[in-house]
């Protein structure tokens, strides 16, 4: 027993190994030529407010049909990240979810949220990329909203600073995803220019086990950075009920909606804001 402990067996070069190394090659491929055969598309999962159920923005959720089955972005992303074909995916996004957007305007003023990897964010186009969005799609800037995750903070600090003073600078907002999983400091954050931080879901998840305390204390650091709070992963009316008691302002999770394809967006979130905008 102990033996086998201390000499863990080296992965032998067998046949699933193989198999999971030609789908990974396979899914390289089709990456290469997923934009022009049109399988990528997105979804749109609602971030509401907790104080009246209004949506007031929508997650863009990329997702991938490929040989009749579809690869979740946590197989894919990682793929189109380590090819570099991440630049093109993620144009392709941040101009789609403009349009999208856009076009949503005329009956709710809900923002957009878009995902960005690091080496998007990194990458010198990326700037002249999201003016380029903007314009064609006529959206206003501060109806997008960028995700960029708290991990990427660890390396490139410099570069993401820069990146992020440009996007204020076009009225673009920007929110921290995943916050608490990766490993920046407060001192790092500081240094940045956000407008929301979102709570992981794991938190949220494990609200009863301890989860609650690191909400609570992010909640104050949202406070102090004076930025907005949004709690993922909401499952449960629950979970909503304890989020709104801590203070949490917005919240996400299949609770509301689970990522759809925009035509299936649930009509009730224009109607509330048509409503709202009726009483106001
Ligand atoms: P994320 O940005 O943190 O997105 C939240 C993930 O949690 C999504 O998974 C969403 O479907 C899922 N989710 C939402 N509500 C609930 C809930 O109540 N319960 C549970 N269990 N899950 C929930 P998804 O769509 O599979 O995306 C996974 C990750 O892939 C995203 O995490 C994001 O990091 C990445 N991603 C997705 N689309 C894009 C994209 O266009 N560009 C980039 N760079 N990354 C993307
Ligand atoms: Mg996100
Ligand atoms: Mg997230
Ligand atoms: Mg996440």
């Amino acid at each position: 027993e102990q033996k086998k402990a201390m000499n863990p067996q080296p992965r032998v070069f067998d046949q699933t190994l193989i198999q999971e190394l030609k789908e990974a090659q396979d899914m390289r491929d089709g990456l290469q030529s997923a934009i022009s055969n049109k399988s990528l598309f997105l979804c749109y999962q609602p971030i509401i407010s907790a104080k009246n159920g209004n949506a007031v923005a929508f997650e863009a959720l990329l997702r991938w049909r490929f040989s009749d089955k579809l690869v979740p972005p946590t197989v894919f992303i990682p793929l189109a990240e380590q090819s570099g074909l991440i630049k093109e995916i993620g144009s392709w996004v941040l101009h789609r979810a403009c349009i999208d957007a856009s076009q949503w305007q005329d009956h709710c003023d809900a923002s957009v949220s878009v995902n960005v990897s690091v080496m998007q964010l990194l990458d010198d186009t990326f700037i002249n990329d999201l003016d380029k969005a903007l314009l064609t799609s006529g959206l206003a800037p501060d109806k997008l909203h960028l995700e960029i995750t708290e991990s990427m903070f660890a390396d490139n600090k410099k570069k993401v600073v820069e990146q992020l003073d440009a996007i204020k600078q076009r009225g673009v907002e920007v929110s921290i995803d995943d916050f608490g999983t990766g490993y920046s400091s407060l001192s790092q954050l500081q240094n940045l220019s956000f407008d929301t931080i979102k709570i992981d879901r794991t938190f949220v998840a494990n609200i009863k086990q301890g989860g609650e305390a690191i909400i609570r204390a992010t909640i104050f650091i949202a406070s102090e950075f004076g930025c907005r709070i949004v709690a993922e992963g909401v499952e449960t009316e629950e979970d909503a009920a304890l989020l709104r008691e801590l203070g949490v302002e917005y919240l996400q999770g299949y609770l509301y909606s689970k990522p759809v394809e925009k035509e299936f967006l649930p009509p009730w979130f224009g109607d509330g804001i048509d409503l709202q905008r009726k009483l106001g």
